[in-house]
C-alpha cells in the first residue's frame, strides 16, 4: 500500500490563514475593531471579567462599553481569567474559579460558547493546562513567539508567530505573503500567521501605522482565510476528524463543516457528515 501526502488546506482549499489575538478589554480595542472592519480581518479579544472600569490599567472599558464593543462583530470574545492572575502563583482551586467565573460572565453577557483563552502574563504550566481541559476550555494562547507559522501542536499552549511589536514583523509579513507551500518540496503544510498584543500599546507608542501596515498588507487576498482563533481551532479540530479507508481512498467527515484536504498533490473537499472516494 502506497501511502500519499496528506496536508490539510483551509475552507476553499486556501493554503494561508491569518490570525489576530489581543488582551485585555480596553479602550483601544473599540480603534482596533474599526482598523479590522476596514481592511476584513477577524481578531480573537481576551477579556477579563472582573477589572472592569478600572481606568488606571491602560483604560480598561466598563461592563457596558465592553458588551457594545463586541457583541454585534464578527471577532471572538475569549478568556483571559476573572482578575488577570498569575495562574501558578495561586493555589489550583483559586486558578479553577479564575477561570470558571470569566466563563461564566463572558457566556451569560454574551449569550455564547466562550471556550478559548489567552493566559495572563503568558503564565502556565502543566498542571493549569490539565485543569483547563477539565473546564474544557479548548485552546490558550501562550506569550511565546515562534517565528514560524506552524499550526500548534498543542492547542492548550497555542504559540503565535509574533507580538506586533517584534521587530521581525515585516521580515514575516514578507514571508509569509510570499510563501507558496505548494510548490515546495516537502513540507507542504499550510501555514498560519497569528500576531497578538495590546491595543493600548498602540495608543502608547502613537504607532497604529503599524496595525495599519499590516492589515493593508495582509488582508484582502484571495489565498488567505481570515479566522479568529476560535474558527481555526475548530477548523483543525474538524480535518483531525477525517476518517480515512485503509486503503487511503475513501475518507468520510463526521464533522459539521465541509474540510479541504490535499491529497498527492489534488485538491479535495469532503462535505459535512459525507464520504467520498478518491479515484486511483
Ligand atoms: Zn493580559
Amino acid at each position: 500500500m502506497i501511502e500519499f501526502e496528506k496536508n490539510m488546506r483551509f475552507p476553499q482549499g486556501k493554503q494561508k490563514a491569518f490570525t489576530l489575538s489581543y488582551d485585555d478589554g480596553v479602550m483601544a480595542d473599540k480603534t482596533l475593531v474599526q482598523y479590522l472592519a476596514k481592511y476584513g480581518a477577524l481578531c480573537t479579544f481576551n477579556l477579563n471579567s472582573g477589572l472592569f472600569d478600572t481606568r488606571g490599567r491602560h483604560n480598561s472599558m466598563n461592563e457596558e462599553e465592553c458588551y457594545q464593543t463586541f457583541v454585534d462583530t464578527p471577532h471572538e470574545i475569549a478568556l483571559h481569567g476573572h482578575r488577570h492572575l498569575f495562574l501558578t502563583k495561586v493555589p489550583t482551586y483559586q486558578g479553577i474559579a479564575e477561570i470558571v467565573q470569566n466563563r461564566q460572565y463572558l457566556e451569560s453577557k454574551f449569550g455564547r460558547v466562550v471556550d478559548g483563552m489567552a493566559y495572563a502574563f503568558g503564565d502556565f504550566n502543566e498542571e493549569i493546562k490539565h485543569y483547563l481541559a477539565l473546564c474544557d476550555v479548548k485552546y490558550s494562547r501562550t506569550t511565546h513567539s515562534t517565528g514560524t507559522f506552524e499550526l500548534p501542536a498543542d492547542f492548550l499552549q497555542w504559540n503565535p508567530t509574533c507580538h506586533h511589536v517584534d521587530k521581525n514583523l515585516p521580515a514575516l509579513t514578507k514571508a509569509f505573503l510570499e510563501a507558496k507551500p505548494l510548490e515546495e518540496y516537502k513540507h507542504r503544510e499550510s501555514l498560519l500567521f497569528y500576531v497578538w498584543g495590546h491595543s493600548y500599546e498602540f495608543d502608547d507608542n502613537n504607532d497604529w501605522h503599524v496595525m495599519e501596515n499590516l492589515l493593508a498588507q495582509v488582508c484582502g487576498r484571495d489565498d488567505v482565510w481570515y479566522a479568529t482563533n476560535g474558527q481555526i481551532y475548530r477548523y483543525v479540530t474538524a480535518y483531525n476528524s477525517l476518517v480515512w479507508s485503509v486503503d487511503d481512498l475513501c475518507v468520510y467527515n463526521p464533522s459539521a463543516v465541509d474540510v479541504w484536504v490535499e491529497r498527492n498533490k489534488v485538491l479535495y473537499c469532503v462535505p459535512s457528515g459525507q464520504t467520498i472516494n478518491i479515484n486511483k
